[in-house]
């Protein structure tokens, strides 16, 4: 049994001072029991904790680290680059060389806005969108996530399918009625909507692949009828690529779906594991973002330079010929692995690309009421199996794992080993608890 002395000793004090010991809820591991691991170093890979135990990685940061940890390329890049100085609070080249790299590799995006995470692009983009239609109401999909915004923290509540519910206290009534919520994969839900509010929808905001209820594919014509429905209505389509950019393809999700959205917030690859977020679109759309134009929107840290410089090393390095086809190689292989292992088991997995999910429900999932169907138990006995074997799969059943170009084949082959007898675990706890 792997030791944990150290990680619970380090727990305890931080329960201390922080609420629940962390600061973002999934890392207390409350899904699934147990101390979380304290992380002293990556490589590669694979990550070390504080008691000296090693795991193969497939959390990655949550997305970030799509070349692994501490990539040689990046660490000599993010080192110079701090020689130079943290932060200017004024303009640098690398923020345009960035923001020019990401404006080639996605088309749609022709200027672009750099802020310091994933909810402040959505949630200024979401205001660029009210600015531009002059209209109020957003509409999200329920097991969506792009932020903690107060008007993003809204899903569908049992039974309230179209008025929006805050997820948490804190959120005001008004500001969560603005949110409507239709069904991932579900374009019906979308038009009766737009039926019900006619001209009061400023955009529509979705995960072109949904990666926060475990992962979900769109279906075929889905992303398409949305883009349809959307310019008919004049309203605005938003594509939070917070994960998918530079993950599913290096033009991102609307590369790989051939669909152009109005709007695409991006985030994780573009720091290359530093901080950052961004929002960008249409030229005409952006043009109203200060200080060209009226929809106010700021940073103090935003375009850092040592973000940007990681960012930047980060996809360079991404845009070499062959990256992609590797990424999926090695994803497809862990794939192969695994679906032999689920037959019979009632558990289904879902991948596209390097983001994949192995959901313990026997029907496929295509969207959120769906993927709550899944036997958390059996998840939570699935991870520790897997953490105590050295694997570090995401403590949740809804959230992805995320393939990195760090990985080897023997690092999948390992990893399927070990996936194998942590699904015999789950299977016994399912069945005597
Ligand atoms: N959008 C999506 C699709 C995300 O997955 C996330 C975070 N995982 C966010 C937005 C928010 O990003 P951040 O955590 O950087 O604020």
């Amino acid at each position: 049994m792997r030791s944990t002395w150290r990680s619970d000793e380090l727990f305890k004090r931080a329960q201390q001072r922080m609420p629940g010991g962390v600061n973002s809820p999934v890392r207390a591991f409350k899904a699934v029991g147990g101390t979380p691991p304290f992380i002293t170093q990556g490589e590669g890979p694979r990550i070390r904790d504080a008691d000296g135990n090693e795991y193969i990685d497939y959390v990655c940061s949550w997305g970030p680290l799509i070349l692994g940890h501490a990539h040689p390329g990046v660490v000599a890049a993010v080192t110079e680059a701090a020689r130079k100085g943290f932060s200017f609070g004024a303009s640098t080249e690398t923020e345009v060389e960035l923001a020019e790299t990401i404006c080639q590799a996605m088309p749609s995006i022709e200027k672009i806005r750099l802020v310091s995470s994933g909810t402040e692009a959505a949630m200024s983009a979401l205001r660029l969108c009210r600015a531009y239609t002059g209209r109020d109401k957003v509409v999200k999909f329920a097991g969506g996530y792009h932020g903690h915004s107060d008007g993003l923290l809204v899903k569908a509540g049992s039974g309230a399918t179209t008025l929006g519910i805050p997820d948490s206290p804190g959120v005001p009534r008004g500001c969560a009625e603005n949110t409507l919520v239709a069904t991932y994969n579900n374009l019906e839900t979308v038009a009766e909507l737009f039926e019900r509010h006619p001209m009061d929808i400023a955009a529509v905001i979705v995960e072109p692949a949904a990666a926060n209820m475990g992962l979900v594919k769109p279906q075929p014509g889905f992303l398409h009828g949305l883009r349809e429905m959307t310019l008919r209505q004049g309203a605005l389509l938003v594509f939070d690529e917070v994960i998918t950019g530079f993950r599913l393809s290096y033009g991102g999700a609307q590369g790989l779906f051939g669909v152009t959205p109005d709007i695409t917030c991006l985030g994780k690859v573009i720091g290359g594991g530093m901080p950052i977020g961004a929002y960008g679109g249409r030229k005409d759309i952006m043009a109203m973002v200060a200080p060209e134009g009226p929809v106010y929107q700021a940073g103090t840290l935003s375009g850092n330079p040592l973000a940007t410089t990681a960012g930047l090393a980060t996809l360079r390095i991404l845009g070499a010929p062959g990256t992609y086809e590797r990424l999926e190689k090695l994803s497809a292989r862990m794939e192969d692995g695994i679906v032999k292992l689920l037959a019979g088991r009632g558990a289904t997995f879902s991948r596209l690309g390097s983001l994949m999910t192995v959901f313990f429900t026997a029907e496929e999932v295509r969207d959120y009421s769906a993927a709550l169907r899944s036997d958390l138990r059996r998840f939570a006995a699935f991870f520790n199996h897997l953490l105590n074997s050295g694997i570090y799969w995401p403590p949740s059943q809804f959230e992805a794992a995320f393939v990195s170009l760090a990985h080897t084949e023997a690092d999948i082959d390992q990893t399927v080993l070990t996936i194998s007898r942590a699904l015999t675990e789950s299977d016994l706890k399912g069945v005597t608890n």
